[in-house]
């Protein structure tokens, strides 16, 4: 298969259309048989519910070529469930998870082409998503629903290396108790807009929310879950219901204890005890892990002793043995690469 001729090693992380994409309706109660199809535009009704009420569920996750040149996906089963997670919240018809994996696979083999090549740090981003069609005006779940991936080329995350960041404690709410901070819907990232824009109008890269309730505990940032680090080498993740469960924390965490042989824990992480901690990151999909420098609490700065030039030292082995095993360096655990082709 002859590559597309891109820039690979100076690509941004922005839409770029691709040749095909999978699309599946659901209607009279049941899903068709799904196609991929080349029309990257989507025509709908304007009364569409997910046009009015937002009723809308998405994955995100990464196919790449590892060293001995096979293009895979990490974990996608894991985003299979977790949709079906996200869609019964919001009272859609759950997409079927083998077909989900199927789904993936024939889109990333469709679009192989644009599967940047080993060694260039880029990736093919794959978006599955789901939403309401048809019209919708009374305030109810809609009856027919479109389940759709796309997947389009990404640069890597860090350009010369992962720099830590300066993240600043939200005077915004991103999940309240009982809501939706747990599913990955479209809606819990419009509302979290305002308050990413002021966060990089006052200097800061990220927000660091903490639970609504109580503002006394670490939740998350609008699309990462935190791991922390001990002095004395434990990794510390935070347990909420209202926190996204992050396939990139919950393998980290496996990684921590399972390779690295560390002490993990997950469990209410007060913000009063993160000036304690040695490290600080941010786990998702995108980045894998954004090392964390410093946290500004209206004025007063926590800064961690790994300091602001390079990732701390478990935070860095953390990285490198997830990468190592999601690129075929290191043996994965069963069922974590999907070879694709
Ligand atoms: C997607 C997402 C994450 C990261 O999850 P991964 O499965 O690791 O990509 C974390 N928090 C929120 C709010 C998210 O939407």
């Amino acid at each position: 298969m002859e590559k597309k001729n891109l820039d690979w090693e100076n690509m941004g992380f922005s839409y770029m259309q691709t040749d095909k994409r999978y699309v599946a309706n659901y209607k009279d109660g049941k899903w068709d048989d799904g196609a991929l199809i080349d029309d990257a535009n989507i025509v709908m009704n304007e009364c569409a519910g997910v046009l009015q009420y937002s009723q809308s569920v998405f994955e995100g996750l990464k196919a790449y070529t590892t060293e001995d040149g096979h293009i895979v996906t990490f974990r996608p089963d894991l985003n299979a469930s977790r949709m079906v997670d996200s869609a019964k919240r919001l009272e859609m018809p759950p997409f079927p998870e083998d077909r989900f994996v199927d789904a993936v696979a024939q889109v990333v083999k469709a679009n192989a082409a644009y599967v940047p090549p080993y060694g260039s740090g880029a990736t093919l981003y794959i978006r599955p998503y789901m939403f309401g069609i048809n019209p919708v005006i009374g305030v109810k779940p809609a009856d027919e629903y479109q389940f759709r991936i796309f997947a389009t080329p990404v640069g890597p995350y860090f350009k010369g290396g992962a720099k830590p960041i300066t993240i600043c404690v939200s005077d915004f709410d991103r999940a309240a108790p009982h809501g939706t901070g747990h599913i990955k819907a479209g809606l819990n990232y419009a509302m979290s807009l305002h308050a990413i824009v002021t966060a990089h109008a006052n200097g800061f890269d990220e927000n660091m929310y903490l639970d609504s309730a109580t503002r006394t505990k670490v939740e998350e940032t609008g699309g990462a879950n935190f791991i922390f680090v001990t002095k004395d080498n434990k990794v510390v993740t935070p347990h909420s219901s209202t926190i996204l469960p992050s396939i990139t924390r919950r393998s980290i965490m496996y990684v921590a204890e399972h390779y690295l042989g560390l002490e993990v824990e997950e469990r209410d992480v007060y913000f009063d005890e993160v000036k304690d901690f040695a490290e600080c990151g941010l786990c998702g999909t995108a980045a894998v892990i954004s090392p964390v420098g410093k946290v500004v609490n209206h004025g007063e700065e926590i800064c961690f002793p790994s300091g602001m030039e390079k990732m701390g030292p478990v935070t860095q082995k953390l990285y490198d043995t997830l990468t190592g095993i999601q690129m075929g360096h290191i043996e994965a655990p069963e069922g974590w690469i999907k070879v694709i082709e």
